[in-house]
C-alpha cells in the first residue's frame, strides 16, 4: 500500500501527473481486472467505509460547521453501502457477455458483447455530499474493472484529507488514488487523456471540463445541476405534500442537487402551501442557530449569495416568509425561507438556488405549469404530487428531465436499479447499478465466423454477383 502523508500539502501538477502516469501505465501493462479482483476491490472499498463512519461523519461536519450525522449516514454512507452491495450481488450478471442475434446471411456464426473496462476513469466530486459523489461513482468504475483517480472538492478540506487517507490505507495508488487541491488542480485533472472522465458539480464548470477533456477525446459523463421543479396537483392532499417537499429541500439546507428548487402550485392553494411548509419547518428544526440537525452553508460565498437572493426577493416585492432569520445570522445559517412570487428577474427565479429558500409559483392550469418548466433548461429531477393517473401521465409524457420521483422527494435517487443523470443543461449520461458498469465499460462488438461460411466465395472478379446482392 502507499505510504501517503494524510496531512500533505494539495498535490502540484507533477505529482497529479505522475500519479495518472502509475495508472495509465499500469492498466495497459497488467491484463483487465476479472471478477475475483474486482470483488476484491469492492471488499476494501466497503471496509475502508464501515471502519470508518465516525470519522467521516466528524470530517464532513467540520467542513460543513454543522451537518447532522444522521444526514450524513442516510446521505451518504446509506447510499454507498446500498451501491456496494448491489455492484457485489450483480457483478457476475453484469459480466456475463450478452449475446446478440446473427442475420440468415451470418450463420451459423456467432455474436456477443463484452463489457471490458476501460482503463483509468477521472472523478471530480462537488462538497454538498462529498463522500457519496467520490465513492458511488467509485463502485461503478471499480466494479467494471478500471482503475480511478478522485478529486474531491476543496471546500471540503478535512473530508478530502481522510479520503486520502483511508484509500492510501487500502488501495495501492497503482489502483485508486486521491488527489487534492482546488480550481488549478481540476483544471489539469480534467485535460488529463483519461480513459473516461465523471465529474459532478455546477453546470458552468461542466462546460471548461467537458472542453478540457473534448481536447484529448476523453468521453465524459457530466453531473450537473438546475432547477428542479415540483409540480402539486389540485387534487393532492396539501400538508402530506408539504411536509415531502420540506423534507426534501431543507435536509442540507438545501445543498442537494435534487432537491425541489421551486414549486408550481394551484393559485388558489399558494398561500396554504406557504403556510404548510413553514409550519413543517417550525416542527422539523424548532430552532435554527445552535441546532444541530439544521445543517450550516458550505462557506461564506455560498451564504452572501443566499442571504442577498432573499434580499432581492424582498426588495422586488416577493413575500418572504422565514423561520428563525435573526438567529440563523448570528450562527452563519441561513433560515429556511419560502418566497411567495419571486420576481422573474431575481436569482430565485433565474439560477439554481442549492440552498434552504424555496419559491412557491403559483399556476392556473396544469398545461401552464408544464410550460413553465419546459421554458427553462432541462432539470435533473422533478417532482409531481397527484393521485391521478391521467395527471401523471400528461406531465411525464410532456416534461423532460433527467429522474422523476412521482409523490416524494429525492427518492428516485436511492433506487439502486434506477440509472441516475441529468439530460440537457442538468447533464451527459448517468451511472448507478448497472447504467454505471455499462457507462464505465467499452462495449466490445464481438463475431465469430461459422464454420461454414457464405463469405469464403465472395470477392472479385465481381461480374454479374454485385447485381444479385442489393435486392
Ligand atoms: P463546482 O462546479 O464549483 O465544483 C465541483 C468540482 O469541480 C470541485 O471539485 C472543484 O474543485 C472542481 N473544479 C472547479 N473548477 C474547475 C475547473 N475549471 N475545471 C475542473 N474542475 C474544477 O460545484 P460545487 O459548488 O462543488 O457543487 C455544487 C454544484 O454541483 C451544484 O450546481 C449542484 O447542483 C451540482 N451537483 C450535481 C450533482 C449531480 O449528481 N448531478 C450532485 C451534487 C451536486
Amino acid at each position: 500500500m502507499a505510504d501517503a502523508d494524510p496531512r500533505q500539502p494539495a498535490t502540484d501538477n507533477a505529482a497529479l501527473r505522475r500519479q495518472f502516469d502509475l495508472q495509465h501505465l499500469a492498466s495497459r501493462r497488467h491484463p483487465p481486472a476479472g471478477l475475483k479482483l474486482r470483488l476484491d476491490r469492492i471488499d476494501r472499498l466497503a471496509a475502508l467505509v464501515r471502519s470508518n463512519v465516525d470519522r467521516f461523519a466528524a470530517a464532513i461536519s467540520e467542513d460543513f460547521g454543522v451537518r447532522a450525522r444522521i444526514e450524513t449516514e442516510l446521505m451518504e454512507l446509506v447510499p454507498t453501502l446500498g451501491a456496494i452491495r448491489h455492484a457485489r450481488k450483480n457483478l457476475v450478471k453484469w459480466m456475463r457477455p450478452e449475446k446478440r442475434h446473427v442475420s440468415i446471411n451470418f450463420q451459423p456464426g456467432k455474436a456477443w458483447v463484452r463489457h471490458e473496462p476501460l482503463g483509468v476513469i477521472g472523478i471530480i466530486s462537488p462538497w454538498n455530499y462529498p463522500l457519496q459523489l467520490a465513492l458511488s461513482p467509485l463502485v461503478d468504475a471499480i466494479a467494471a474493472g478500471n482503475r480511478a483517480l478522485i478529486k474531491p472538492s476543496e471546500l471540503t478540506p478535512a473530508f478530502a484529507e481522510l479520503l486520502k487517507e483511508t484509500v492510501a490505507g487500502q488501495f495501492d495508488e497503482e489502483e485508486v488514488a486521491v488527489v487534492t487541491g482546488g480550481v488549478e488542480i481540476g483544471r489539469a485533472f480534467s485535460s488529463l487523456p483519461f480513459d473516461h472522465l465523471l465529474f459532478t458539480g455546477s453546470t458552468a464548470v461542466g462546460r471548461q471540463v467537458y472542453k478540457a477533456a473534448a481536447e484529448n477525446l476523453v468521453p465524459v459523463t457530466l453531473e450537473l445541476g438546475g432547477k428542479s421543479p415540483v409540480i402539486l396537483c389540485d387534487d393532492y392532499p396539501l400538508p402530506k405534500a408539504a411536509r415531502s417537499i420540506a423534507f426534501g429541500k431543507f435536509l442540507n439546507a438545501g445543498q442537494t442537487c435534487i432537491a425541489p428548487d421551486y414549486v408550481l402550485v394551484p393559485r388558489h392553494k399558494a398561500e396554504a402551501l406557504a403556510d404548510a411548509l413553514l409550519a413543517e419547518v417550525r416542527q422539523s428544526y424548532p430552532t435554527v442557530a445552535g441546532n444541530p440537525d439544521y445543517s450550516g452553508v458550505i462557506s461564506q460565498r455560498h451564504r452572501d449569495r443566499l442571504l442577498g437572493a432573499i434580499e432581492a426577493a424582498r426588495s422586488g416585492g416577493a413575500t418572504v416568509m422565514t423561520h428563525g432569520e435573526a438567529e440563523a445570522a448570528s450562527a452563519g445559517k441561513v433560515p429556511p425561507t419560502v418566497v411567495l412570487n419571486a420576481p422573474e428577474e431575481t436569482i430565485l427565479a433565474s439560477e439554481e438556488i442549492f440552498g434552504p429558500i424555496l419559491p412557491i409559483v403559483p399556476y392556473d392550469s396544469l398545461d401552464e405549469a408544464i410550460a413553465f418548466v419546459n421554458g427553462r433548461d432541462r432539470p435533473l429531477a422533478l417532482y409531481c404530487f397527484t393521485k391521478d393517473q391521467w395527471r401523471e401521465r400528461h406531465v411525464l409524457d410532456r416534461t423532460i428531465s433527467g429522474g422523476v420521483t412521482l409523490n416524494g422527494t429525492l427518492l428516485h435517487i436511492a433506487q439502486e436499479s434506477l440509472p441516475f443523470g441529468g439530460v440537457g443543461a442538468s447533464g451527459i449520461g448517468a451511472y448507478h447499478g448497472k447504467e454505471g458498469f455499462k457507462r464505465f465499460s467499452h462495449a466490445r462488438a464481438v463475431h465469430k465466423v461459422g464454420a461454414w461460411n457464405a463469405f469464403e466465395k465472395l470477392g472479385p472478379p465481381w461480374g454479374n454477383f454485385a447485381r444479385r446482392v442489393a435486392k
